[in-house]
């Protein structure tokens, strides 16, 4: 079987970022920042990675676990938060900016992804969704452009520089880079977060059920305690924690419950 793919030049940019999570937009803005011409791409249809498609919407370590939790995250990152407090797609924190907390800090996917959209389109950044990079262009040992799929077939992109923020070090691996993946002993990952937004809990209710868990340890009540702060509003989202795969059943302890910053759902 012979298959022909032909592969346009789509055009040259100064830097091609790939993947527009969390990591991407940030090298994007920080980029275009310079004078550079820039061009994102991202596989989905949304900004935010992971934040805002994959629903791990309690972005943390903003601040330091040192005493008084100075802020050691700002720059872009914290741009970011405030425009999406402005758009009250989250919760204030103590006012300066996330709350230093090992459930991270609640923000609402939908408005992340929006205000993301927003940001590059100000900034002037060419955002090209529903693309994949699959390839790289290599010389020697510098890599010249991506090679994407999209609706419009298979296309060249150059650039001076290319950043990958895929998250799987997708160009890395395309242009020979050695990788590894999972622990050293058996290739095992780390277990995946099952996350869903639900609405109209009691809240009440849904805390005496947490607690009415029996032959919970102390550590475990001491964490329910804890995460009561997340159920300050309504709860939009539940996360499942690392539930076995393929099980959906797991004790109550193991809900890890958040507010949605805007008290609805
Ligand atoms: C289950 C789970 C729970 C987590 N919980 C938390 C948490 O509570 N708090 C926290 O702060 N962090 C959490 N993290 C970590 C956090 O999600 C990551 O640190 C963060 O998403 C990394 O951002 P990123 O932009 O590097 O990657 P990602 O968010 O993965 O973004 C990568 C982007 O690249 C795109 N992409 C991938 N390959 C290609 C390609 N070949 N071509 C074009 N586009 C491509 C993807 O579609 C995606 O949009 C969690 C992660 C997981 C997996």
């Amino acid at each position: 079987m012979r298959m022909s793919v032909l592969v346009k030049m789509y055009k040259k940019k100064d830097v091609v970022v790939v993947g527009g999570g969390t990591a991407g937009v940030v090298a994007a803005l920080a980029a275009r920042r310079t004078g550079a011409e820039v061009l994102l791409i991202e596989k989905t249809h949304c900004l935010g990675g992971m934040m805002t498609g994959g629903l791990v919407v309690t972005p943390n370590q903003f601040r330091s676990r040192t005493p008084g939790h100075p802020l050691v995250v700002r720059g872009i990152p914290l741009e970011i938060f405030r425009r999406v407090l402005q758009a009250e797609g989250t919760h204030p924190g103590d006012g300066e900016g996330p709350v230093a907390d090992d459930h991270g800090h609640m923000t609402d996917p939908i408005i992340v992804a929006q205000i993301l959209d927003e940001m590059m389109e100000e900034a002037g950044i060419e955002v090209l969704f529903e693309t994949v990079a699959f390839d790289v262009i290599r010389e020697k040992n510098a890599i010249k452009g991506v090679v994407i799929a999209n609706k419009s077939g298979g296309q060249v992109v150059l650039a001076d520089v290319v950043v990958d923020a895929t998250g799987d070090a997708d160009v890395a691996a395309a242009a020979g880079a050695r990788f590894m993946f999972g622990r050293k002993e058996d290739g095992r990952i780390h277990g995946g977060s099952m996350l869903m937004v639900v609405g109209g809990v009691d809240l009440k209710k849904y805390m005496e059920y947490l607690r009415s868990d029996e032959g919970i340890s102390e550590e475990e009540k001491r964490w329910i305690e804890d995460m009561r702060r997340h159920l300050e509003c309504v709860p939009s989202l539940v996360d499942f924690g690392s539930a076995p795969v393929g099980a959906l059943r797991c004790p109550p302890v193991r809900l890890l419950p958040f507010g949605s910053p805007q008290g609805s759902s």
